[in-house]
């Protein structure tokens, strides 16, 4: 069992490990507390590479906090297209927006200012502060939740109440007073480079002292919450065409993907083929009666805890009708020429119908003869 005697010398292994080997990340340069929050944001469940190039060309548009603030919400969402979880980026724009009236356009110091802002978590805030100011603050995120379990080779899985206690107090105690900015990124990154998913212990600085490494069950930690069903569903959408030109709407700004333009569609109820649903949906949301030429695609997308097959169809009238929508799902709508319809910001799974569709050749006949 490691002792309170040993934690200075895992912080100083920790520390130099960290010196010879951190990543050259582009918030990495002034630890400019604007940079710190936004890379915090981008990267909660998105990958490093990934995170960079969007980090980057968010700071060419946006090079500080006054420019979100004063941001449209679309443009803002238009930038975080692809990364998902919109509800960060509505938040950086809320948070950035306090900022700008409360705190004239500087970013808050305090825990407990930077906790109170819209989107900002406990580890969030801790991240901010240690990185950003340099307090004494630990932030615990899974990376280091995974070095944790290995090191002490906790038993049960972390995100047991005790276990998380135990974490935070032992991270806390093992923290060297005015380190923290290297010391809780150094944690981070030792979980993300070396002790992995699967762990690279040969070139672990610390595994003298790792209780999991020495018991020979690294890949046994951290233990395994028993995971829930993955629910799948079967939605139906179309691409309903009318004087060349392509019909989308606005969601409500509350629930999934608000705000977000989309195409009508929906479930596919027991009982109904999509080909039904989509008619069924379309009469529903905006009482057009359509009918299907032809079907374009099965599209897959994921999501944390369900899965999508989307059936996609492109749709005509099927009668002589106006078209103008009577909206009973949107709060707005447009028809569109296909350029038009790349600029707006679509839910990822009609993003990547999109793309497909840019590459079909049936459409474009469809277009001239719709
Ligand atoms: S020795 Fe292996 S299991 Fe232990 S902290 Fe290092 S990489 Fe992780």
């Amino acid at each position: 069992m490691i002792s309170p005697d040993q934690y200075p010398t895992i912080a100083n292994q920790l520390l130099t490990w960290f010196t010879q080997n951190k990543r050259p990340l582009p918030w990495r340069t002034d630890y400019a507390p604007y940079h710190v929050w936004v890379s915090e944001i981008m990267l909660q469940q998105t990958q490093m590479e990934r995170g960079v190039t969007y980090f980057n060309r968010w700071m060419q548009m946006l090079p500080d906090v006054t420019a979100v603030a004063e941001a449209h919400e679309d443009d803002l969402l238009k930038l975080w297209e692809g990364l998902g979880y919109y509800s960060r980026v509505r938040n950086l724009h809320k948070a950035a927006k306090i900022i700008a009236t409360e705190h004239d356009g500087i970013f808050p110091e305090t825990y407990s200012d930077i906790r109170a802002l819209p989107g900002i978590g406990e580890y969030t805030a801790g991240a901010i502060a240690s990185i950003a100011f340099n307090q004494d603050v630990i932030c615990v995120d899974a990376n280091v939740e995974r070095v944790f379990a290995r090191l002490f080779d906790i038993d049960t899985p972390v995100k047991q109440k005790q276990n998380m206690e135990f974490i935070r107090k032992t991270a806390t105690e093992m923290l060297p007073s005015g380190r923290a900015r290297e010391f809780n990124q150094a944690l981070m990154e030792l979980g993300a480079l070396v002790c992995s998913k699967k762990p690279h212990c040969a070139r672990c600085p610390l595994q003298e002292n790792c209780e999991a490494f020495h018991l020979g069950i690294p890949q046994e930690r951290p233990v395994p919450i028993a995971k829930k069903g993955i629910k799948h569903i079967d939605v139906a959408t179309g691409f309903l065409m009318h004087n060349g030109k392509i019909y989308i709407q606005k969601r409500p700004e509350f629930g999934v993907w608000a705000g977000f333009w989309e195409l009508p569609g929906g479930s596919v109820e027991e009982g109904e083929t999509p080909e039904e649903a989509v008619v069924r949906e379309f009469m529903e949301e905006t009482e057009f009666p359509v009918q299907i030429k032809d079907k374009i695609l099965v599209v897959k997308h994921g999501y944390t805890t369900y899965r999508v097959t989307m059936h996609c169809y492109f749709l005509t009238f099927a009668k002589e009708h106006t078209a103008e929508p009577v909206l009973h799902a949107a709060t707005a709508y447009q028809w569109v020429n296909m350029k038009e319809l790349d600029a707006v910001t679509l839910p990822a799974g009609h993003r990547k119908l999109l793309d497909h569709l840019q590459t079909d050749l049936r459409l474009i006949p469809l277009l001239e003869n719709s």
